[in-house]
């Protein structure tokens, strides 16, 4: 999508520190950490919201959580814990609007999030 943050990151259009790439899925980290560790993992795909998901999409989205992992556990932070967040649309916080998992991890985290 050609006004799309994300999607300019994905064609490199703008920098950012990507931390991970594959086929369908790219990490970097976020610009404005809330944590020691603070990375988004988005598909290269656009997908502006959880709303817009397809059927068809399951497995990229799936893929999300599961390189979440693989990060968390390249970071070391799988034993401790971290935590994983998908905002939607303007209740739920999200600002960007390409669909993104937040992995935050370094610190204690507090429930419910505020
Ligand atoms: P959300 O509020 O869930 O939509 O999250 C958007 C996230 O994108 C925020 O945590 C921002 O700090 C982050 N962000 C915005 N612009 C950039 C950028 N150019 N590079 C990396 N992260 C960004
Ligand atoms: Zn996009």
């Amino acid at each position: 999508m050609q006004d799309c943050l994300f999607c300019k990151i994905v064609k490199r259009e703008i920098p950012a520190d990507i931390v991970y790439e594959d086929d369908e899925v790219l990490a970097f980290n976020d610009i404005n950490p809330q944590a020691p560790a603070h990375i988004l993992i988005i598909p290269k795909q656009h997908i502006a919201t959880l709303n817009d998901i397809e059927e068809s999409d399951q497995a990229l989205v799936g893929r999300l959580p599961y390189v979440a992992a693989r990060l968390a556990d390249e970071r070391d932070i799988a034993d401790d814990g971290y935590r994983v967040v998908m905002n939607c649309n303007d209740q739920g916080g999200q600002t960007v609007y390409h669909i993104h998992m937040h992995l935050m991890g370094g610190r204690r985290f507090t429930w419910p999030a505020g």
